[in-house]
């Protein structure tokens, strides 16, 4: 409690108190779309054991129409309220509190049924809504209401009403998606008619000692968006017809400036949230990149909120506020703000769960339960393969000894964070580090292990990783031709003028490692606003800067080559690979597909095009930089087979292609929950 004064201090709402000021925010999760409830209730229960103070459940239906996808969860029949019945009873048993949230997606809904102020297809969206008449927008009133009080019926301590992020009812605000001359349109009084009805007749149908939290958008992000007064008169407004909480939303989904990724800053939206500090009596809540209880205190202790909403992160830790009440801090795992087992799952149409953490969503499936019969288990690899098995089975009670030849852990998340914007990756190989030392494990660093180190264990786990792919190019044994691994490492001098071999997601940062110099944007707050054209809102409207994105001038011309003739970048992560090749592109990266190596010369690299091999092209270079993918590192695993050493290899020493960090921890983990 000490530590974090502000984080831990209960909230008084009146007709009830929350215990702290942790508000698990909103996450589409997919859990509630596989209907066992079972499931779905132990997820948000893990929470609420781990002490956060409200949840809210992902965004759920109040009709067809406004449902973000065609079978997504809904809340409009008695068995639906029998369903969340299931969640609403564990959470309480937990001690927990919950509100569910309301999610009309307007013309985001992904189905030729969407509806909208007016007929204006979204950028991100291949269906045109239909402008919703006078009936239209009483029956989405009523459903929104209906759909509340079925919640409270549920036993949900409250709902909260998604009006930010480019929704249903941030449409009707902007100009920008509402072209109406009716009572619901025009004037921004006419605009923000529609949720300040929604929240009156919300309130009207609920009660007073319900929880309505209003999530509205503090800065949209997107031309035409609405400017600061118009922010706070709308939260002004809401407040009167009845909100108890106001939560910020950050940006509409359609904005191309990044908002959550791991790139942005920490906290980087708090100051805009500060803005509305003292203009409405009501508790404010902040939000984005918000990930561990230091930061989360600095917001509250400066004054930008009342509470922060932390989504991610509980995926990544269910104890998160836990840890933090018992001073350790250094043990809740980081949420690293990648998306890659989140968000990119969503938006895959797969269940969510979480890089760092893989029991996140399925806490029924992937159970970690002591061990009844001890083993001296030996894992060779102290990259995130290695380390998640030896974390986890050392958890269980095994007697772990970890080795790694290199002379600390983390294996390739070393270069890794090395990678402007990829700074997250500090924090996760200093939690490793801490697991490593609470768990027990016997460390050993520094030494190569052969097949013959290995005798006497009763499980052997290998997880050497990878080596770089010989792309066998004529000439590349020219001093000009290095290593992404030696680049990153800082072992060579790199040139103004670089040709990077292989456009995958190492080829990508190895860009970005090499046209930036000095303090990284993610550094920076004011350096990253100015590189994306963020501005304050009560300066420009929806804050966007009317110069537009200002990145520093790149510290090297940088060529990106691939041989596939696809966009580059296209296998990148479904909701960042945007990101990277917009941030290089800003830079003056060159992106090449569809190229044949020829070979190294003096002056750069030779490369054609097509199967003719024509338009001979010298990419001028004065370091050439090899990127071209990874083999597994199997020198020990197949010693072993040689020797009848029975053993279970794993990571990139398993399959190289198209591995990550994710497939790594994952499959770490798996094999030692079944030791
Ligand atoms: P590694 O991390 O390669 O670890 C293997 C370890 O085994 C090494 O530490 C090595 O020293 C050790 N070893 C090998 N042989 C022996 C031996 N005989 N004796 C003792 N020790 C041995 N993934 C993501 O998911 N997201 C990202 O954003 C991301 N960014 C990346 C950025 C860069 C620049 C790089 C290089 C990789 C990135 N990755 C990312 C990929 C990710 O780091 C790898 O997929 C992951 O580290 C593979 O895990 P691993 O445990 O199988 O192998
Ligand atoms: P990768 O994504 O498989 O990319 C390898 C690149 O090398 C491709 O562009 C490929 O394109 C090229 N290539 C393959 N064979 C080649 C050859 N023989 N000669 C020349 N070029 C060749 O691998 P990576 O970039 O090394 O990344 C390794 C893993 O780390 C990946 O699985 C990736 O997911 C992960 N990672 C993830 C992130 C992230 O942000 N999520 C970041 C970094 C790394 P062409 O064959 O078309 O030339
Ligand atoms: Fe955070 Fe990445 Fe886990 Fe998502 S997958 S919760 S962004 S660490």
């Amino acid at each position: 409690m000490a530590e974090y004064p502000h984080l831990l201090a209960p909230l008084d709402l009146g007709f009830t108190t929350l215990k702290n000021r942790v508000l698990m925010g909103s996450m589409h999760t997919g859990l509630e779309e596989t209907k066992d409830w079972n499931r779905v209730a132990e997820f948000y229960a893990a929470r609420a054991r781990g002490e956060v103070a409200l949840m809210v459940t992902g965004g759920i239906g109040p009709n067809l129409e406004g449902s973000v996808l065609p079978g997504a969860a809904m809340m409009v029949s008695d068995q639906d309220v029998a369903n969340h019945r299931i969640v609403t009873d564990r959470v309480h048993a937990a001690g927990g509190k919950i509100a569910m949230q309301i999610l009309h997606a307007g013309r985001y809904a992904y189905g030729p049924k969407c509806v909208a102020p007016s007929a204006i297809k979204s950028p991100i969206s291949p269906f045109a809504p239909a402008e919703l008449d006078e009936a239209g927008i009483e029956k989405q009133i009523s459903d929104i209401v209906t759909c509340a009080a079925r919640a409270r019926e549920a036993g949900y301590d409250g709902v909260e009403i998604m009006g930010s992020e480019g929704y249903f009812l941030n449409q009707f605000l902007v100009t920008h998606t509402n072209k109406r001359q009716d009572c619901w349109g025009g004037s921004y009084e006419n605009r923000m008619r529609l949720p300040i009805e929604v929240v009156r007749r919300v309130r009207a149908a609920v009660g007073t000692d319900f929880i309505l939290i209003y999530r509205l958008s503090m800065i949209d992000l997107v031309p035409n968006g609405s400017t600061h007064d118009e922010v706070v008169q709308l939260a002004q407004e809401i407040e009167k017809a009845g909100t108890t909480i106001i939560n910020t939303g950050i940006g509409w989904h359609e904005a191309r400036i990044p908002t959550i990724a791991t790139s942005v800053p920490r906290a980087a939206f708090a100051w805009v949230t500060k803005k509305l500090m003292g203009k409405v009596g009501i508790p404010v809540i902040t939000s984005n990149r918000i990930n561990t209880p230091e930061v989360a205190e600095e917001v509250l202790a400066t004054g930008c909120a009342d509470m922060v909403s932390m989504a991610r992160p509980m995926l990544a830790d269910a104890d998160f506020v836990v840890k933090a009440m018992q001073g350790k801090s250094n043990q809740i795992a980081p949420c690293i703000a990648c998306n890659q087992a989140c968000l990119d799952h969503t938006f895959s149409g797969k269940i969510s769960s979480c890089l760092v953490n893989p029991r996140a969503c399925y806490e029924t499936e992937l159970r970690i339960t002591p061990t009844t019969t001890p083993k001296s288990v030996a894992v060779v690899g102290a990259g995130p393969a290695g380390l998640s098995t030896a974390i986890t089975a050392a958890e269980r009670g095994h007697q772990v000894t970890l080795f790694d030849q290199a002379e600390e852990i983390g294996g390739q998340l070393n270069m890794a964070k090395q990678v402007p914007g990829k700074e997250e990756f500090w924090g996760l190989v200093d939690w490793y580090r801490t697991r490593v030392d609470t768990t027990g494990i016997k460390l050993s660093l520094g030494k190569t292990v052969r097949a013959e180190d290995l005798a006497g264990y009763d499980e052997v786990v290998i997880a050497t990783g990878v080596v770089p792919r010989d792309p066998g190019i004529k000439g590349q044994t020219a001093p000009t031709v290095v290593s992404y691994i030696d680049v990153l490492r800082g072992k060579v001098e790199v040139g103004p003028r670089v040709a990077i071999v292989g456009a995958g997601g190492i080829g990508f940062d190895v860009a970005e490692f090499l046209v930036h110099k000095g303090v990284s944007p993610t550094e920076s707050l004011p350096d990253w606003m100015r590189e994306w054209g963020v501005t304050d809102p009560a300066e420009h409207r929806a804050g966007l800067a009317p110069e537009g994105p200002q990145p520093e001038p790149a510290a090297r011309q940088v060529t990106l080559l691939q041989r596939k003739a696809e966009k580059p970048g296209k296998r990148l992560g479904k909701t960042t690979g945007w990101i990277h090749r917009a941030a290089l592109t800003m830079k003056g990266v060159k992106m090449i597909a569809g190229v044949n190596y020829e070979r190294v010369e003096d002056g750069g690299l030779l490369v054609s095009f097509g199967e003719g091999r024509e338009t001979p092209t010298l990419i001028e270079a004065d370091t050439i930089v090899l990127c071209a993918g990874q083999l597994p590192e199997r020198t020990l695993a197949d010693a072993l087979a040689e020797g009848g050493t029975a053993c279970h290899v794993i990571g990139g020493a398993d399959v190289a292609a198209e591995l990550d960090a994710k497939r790594a921890i994952d499959q770490g983990t798996r094999l030692a929950a079944q030791l």
